[in-house]
C-alpha cells in the first residue's frame, strides 16, 4: 500500500520523531530508581508526558497508587501497550563503567531495565496515537502503567480489576541481550503459607501431652518430596520453613509454618498440583494431631503465547533489523564483557537462543522464530494479561551479550546509547504490530480464536484470592 499511514515506515517515522524525548524519560527514571509499589516519581513523569500528548489518565487503578491507564482515541479496535518501571534493591550503580561502583550503597537500581521498559512502551503508544491523529483514523490506544513487576504482581491485580477486559490485543517487551519475538510460555505460580497449630508441652516431663506443629511441617515436606516422583517433570515445587516454632528443643512446638511455591506451565495444572500439596498438608496434620490452615498470598497465570500476533510482530522486526550500534557502543560492551562478564554468563545468556551468539559483543541480528514452543522456567505477571487478551512480547538487545539480569553490570548500561537504540527498536516493533491490528480486523479475529483454543475456552479467573490485596503484598515487599 502506498502512503499507508499505518505502514511500518510511517510508524517508524513517528517513533523516531519522539524517540529523544522518551529516551530522556527513561534516563530520568534510571536516575531515580524506585522499588515496587513506590514508583511515584516514575508515574508522575509518565503521566505528565502522556497528558501533554492528549491521553486521558485513570490513576490509582486496581487498588494501587502507582498503577494507571492512559487512553487516547475512540471507537475502533482497542490496543494496549504495557509498561513497567520498578527497580530492584541494593543495585545503585554508576553509569558507563566496567567496575562495581555504587552511587549510594544500599539504594535501589534498575537491574532489570524497567526504566527502558516503561519509556519504550509509552513511546510506542504515543507514536501510534500520532499516526492515527494525523489521518483521523478511528481506534483506541492505551498505555498501561503497571507497577510492582519485581515483587507484587501488579498486572495480576489490574487483571482482577477488569482493566484488560475490553482490549483487542496487548503488546509488551523486555530489554534484553538479544533481538527476537518472544515465543516462550512461562510458569503459572501459586504461593501459599501452610500454618500448623498443635499443643506445647515439656518435651521431657510430659511429651505425651504435646502435639508438634514442627513435626507436621517436616512430615508435609517429606510427603511433598515423595510426590515429586509422580508429578509432571516441568512442574516445580519449592518451599521455605518460615517459622520453626522457636529455639527451645525442650518445648514441643505449638506453632510452625512453611511457605510453598507451586509452579506449572499451565495454570489449571498448577491448581491441580496445589490441591495435592494441600492434601499432603492435611495428611501431616492428621498424623500429628495438629491442625493446618492454608493461605494463598500471591499467584500468577502462565503466559499464553499467540502465534498470530508473533508472526505479525516478527515480520516487522525482520524488516526493522537490529539496532544500528556504533563503534562506541561496541567498544564499551566489549570492555564490560572483558572486565566483568564471565564466559559462563555469556553461555547462560545465549544458550536458550543460539549458541553461536557466544562470540558476539552486541546482538547485531534478529533471531528467526523457533519451530518449537519452549517454556521459560520463570514467572511473569504478563501471564494474567495473556489469558484475557491476545498478547505478544519482543526482546531487544539493550545490553552486551552475557549481561546477567538483576546485576550492577546491567544497571551500568541502562542509560547508554546502545540501550536507547534497543528501546527505540522495541517501540517500533510494538507500535507497528498494534497498527497491523488496527488496520486488519482479521488479525485480531485470528489472535482471539487462537487464545480461546489455547485456554480450552476457560475464561480468565484471577489466581489471587479476592481477600488478598496489593497492600498485603506491599507490606511483604517492604
Ligand atoms: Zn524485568
Amino acid at each position: 500500500m502506498h502512503n499507508d499511514p499505518l505502514s511500518l515506515d510511517a510508524i517508524a517515522k513517528h517513533v523516531d520523531a519522539k524517540a529523544a524525548d522518551y529516551c530522556g524519560l527513561s534516563d530520568r527514571i534510571w536516575a531515580a530508581p524506585e522499588l515496587a509499589f513506590e514508583e511515584h516519581r516514575a508515574v508522575a513523569e509518565q503521566v505528565a508526558m502522556l497528558e501533554r500528548e492528549g491521553f486521558r489518565i485513570a490513576k490509582n487503578v486496581g487498588g494501587m497508587a502507582t498503577a494507571f491507564v492512559a487512553e487516547w482515541g475512540s471507537g475502533g479496535p482497542v490496543v494496549g501497550i504495557l509498561g513497567e518501571f520498578d527497580a530492584l534493591p541494593d543495585l545503585a550503580q554508576e553509569s558507563g563503567v566496567t567496575a562495581h561502583k555504587p552511587t549510594q550503597a544500599g539504594t535501589p537500581g534498575h537491574g532489570c531495565g524497567h526504566n527502558l521498559l516503561g519509556a519504550g512502551s509509552a513511546l510506542a503508544a504515543v507514536a501510534l496515537k500520532d499516526a492515527l491523529e494525523a489521518e483521523g483514523i478511528a481506534g483506541t490506544v492505551r498505555y498501561y502503567g503497571c507497577p510492582a513487576e519485581e515483587s507484587g504482581s501488579g498486572k495480576t491485580f489490574m487483571a482482577r480489576a477488569g482493566l484488560f477486559d475490553d482490549l483487542d490485543a496487548a503488546f509488551c517487551w523486555h530489554p534484553h541481550v538479544i533481538n527476537e519475538v518472544s515465543t516462550t510460555s512461562s510458569l503459572a505460580c501459586i504461593q501459599a503459607y501452610f500454618r500448623f497449630r498443635g499443643r506445647a508441652a515439656h518435651a521431657a516431663a510430659s511429651p505425651e501431652l504435646g502435639r508438634s506443629a514442627l513435626d507436621a511441617v517436616e512430615l508435609m515436606n517429606v510427603g511433598v518430596n515423595y510426590m515429586r516422583e509422580h508429578m509432571p517433570s516441568d512442574a516445580r515445587v519449592h518451599y521455605a520453613v518460615t517459622n520453626t516454632g522457636g529455639d527451645a528443643p525442650n518445648v514441643v512446638q505449638a506453632y510452625a509454618e512453611s511457605l510453598y511455591l507451586v509452579r506449572s506451565p499451565f495454570l489449571p495444572d498448577a491448581e491441580r498440583l496445589f490441591e495435592r500439596v494441600k492434601k499432603i498438608a492435611e495428611g501431616a496434620a492428621l498424623m500429628t494431631e495438629t491442625s493446618v490452615s492454608v493461605q494463598i498470598t500471591d499467584a500468577t497465570s502462565n503466559v499464553v503465547p499467540n502465534k498470530a500476533l508473533q508472526e505479525a510482530m516478527y515480520e516487522n522486526m525482520k524488516r526493522l533489523g537490529p539496532p544500528a550500534y556504533d563503534e562506541q557502543d561496541y567498544a564499551f560492551a566489549k570492555d564490560l564483557q572483558q572486565a566483568a562478564i564471565t564466559e559462563e554468563d555469556i553461555l547462560a545468556s545465549v544458550k536458550p537462543y543460539d549458541i553461536s551468539l557466544r562470540s558476539k559483543v552486541l546482538h547485531d541480528g534478529v533471531l528467526s522464530m523457533p519451530t518449537r514452543e519452549e517454556v521459560m522456567m520463570g514467572t511473569t505477571d504478563v501471564g494474567d494479561v495473556s489469558w484475557i487478551v491476545p498478547t505478544v512480547q519482543c526482546h531487544t538487545a539493550c545490553f552486551a551479550v552475557g549481561t546477567p539480569f538483576h546485576t550492577w553490570q546491567l544497571v551500568t548500561q541502562g542509560n547508554l546509547p546502545a540501550a536507547h537504540k534497543g528501546m527505540v527498536l522495541a517501540a517500533k516493533a510494538m507500535a507497528a504490530t498494534a497498527a497491523d491490528c488496527l488496520r486488519n480486523p482479521d488479525l485480531i479475529a485470528r489472535a482471539k480464536a487462537e487464545l480461546k483454543e489455547r485456554t480450552g475456552g476457560r475464561a480468565y479467573r484471577c489466581p489471587i484470592p479476592d481477600d488478598v490485596t496489593p497492600d498485603d503484598l506491599r507490606a511483604k515487599a517492604a
